[in-house]
């Protein structure tokens, strides 16, 4: 059975690297979190669109990452109206500034981000914020307050656009990162600043304390925020069922603040551990290396919400109807009022 009327993934990748060159043969993770900047990627809508048929996911919202270009999206986008929208990413900004051609600002990255959001081709922008030059493998260092006052920043072309900001709260391990680095911060407590000081501009907290490992110490941050304010949504396409439980539970949280985002594409595979807690969960195995298959995530994504003993109506949401709502993406069938209302 399909479990929701209308699911959106609100996290995918709809490219993939061609990381051979750049990583020289190597299939060590602390090469992929160098080289990810270099990296080239292809269209992978195909296996996207066999994954999609598979599992009745109906639309995606497709976002840039490390390599992966705007262009390569919206000619997706183009050719599947029906099925996916895109966020944009200063991606080719990012280059130029990487090539030495021009010096990274804050300035720099959100004139580049308004100018793609006037196309009006875009829902939003993503993965992450621009929180800093570099890359998520850099040593730059920037200071705390810089980084809080450049994603204040975002916030201000949030708030213009009318689109939600998403703060890259996630915790690959794996990936050789640095604690923060475009896109990417460990940190999930400072939105509880940026939601205070923009209470009318939505924050999705993409994966939301779980992208890679088991460790649970960020999810209980994520959820200390979303429980604090209006505004914060968090992605829970990584969640294992009884981490859905945890935030169903809170009064504060909810269904109608998760949003369901698994980060498809990504080369982050599901570790196993057979009678223990949690049986599966992503993991990047530094010993195994950088897996070399389209990894499947929603099968094993959609079991864990499937195993939610919970009304539908509240499964709807967290599959798709908190995305219609955040992203205005068109409703099912073009009908109206196939989703809970929500405040
Ligand atoms: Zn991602």
């Amino acid at each position: 059975m399909k479990l929701g009327r209308f699911i959106v993934d609100t996290h995918v990748h709809s490219q993939r690297h061609a990381a051979g060159k750049a990583l020289k043969g190597s299939t060590d993770f602390k090469d992929l979190g160098h080289a990810m900047h270099q990296i080239e990627a292809y269209d992978n809508s195909p296996r996207l669109i066999y994954d999609m048929n598979c599992y009745g996911v109906d639309m995606c919202v497709i976002e840039p990452a490390f390599g992966m270009t705007n262009k390569t999206n919206l000619e997706q986008v183009k050719k599947y109206p029906e099925r996916f929208v895109a966020n944009c990413n200063a991606k080719e900004y990012q280059d130029r500034c990487a090539a030495g051609e021009e010096e990274w600002t804050i300035d720099g990255a959100i004139a580049e981000l308004a100018r793609l959001l006037d196309t009006k081709q875009f829902v939003g922008v993503g993965e992450g914020m621009p929180i800093s030059g570099g890359g998520m493998g850099g040593t730059t260092f920037t200071d705390e307050q810089t980084l809080v006052k450049n994603m204040m920043k975002m916030m201000d072309l949030g708030r213009q656009y009318h689109i939600p900001v998403r703060y890259h709260a996630g915790t690959p391990g794996g990936y050789a990162i640095s604690y923060h680095g475009f896109p990417s911060t460990y940190n999930p407590l400072w939105v509880h600043t940026l939601a205070v000081a923009y209470p009318d501009v939505p924050i999705i907290l993409e994966h939301a304390g779980i992208e890679g490992g088991w460790w649970e110490w960020f999810y209980e941050q994520a959820l200390h925020v979303a429980a604090s304010h209006k505004n914060i949504y968090l992605e829970t396409g990584r969640y294992w069922t009884e981490l859905y439980y945890k935030a169903l539970n809170d009064p504060s949280v909810g269904a109608e603040k998760l949003i369901w985002g698994t980060d498809w594409g990504a080369s982050l595979p599901v570790y196993s551990q057979i009678n223990r807690y949690p049986p599966g969960y992503t993991r990047q195995d530094l010993k195994q290396g950088i897996p070399r298959h389209q990894v499947d995530i929603w099968g094993w994504s959609l079991k864990q919400i499937q195993r939610l003993d919970i009304n539908q109506d509240d499964m709807n949401l967290i599959l798709g109807g908190n995305a219609v709502r955040l992203y205005n993406l068109r409703t099912p069938g073009g009908l109206t009022r196939m989703f809970k209302f929500v405040d």
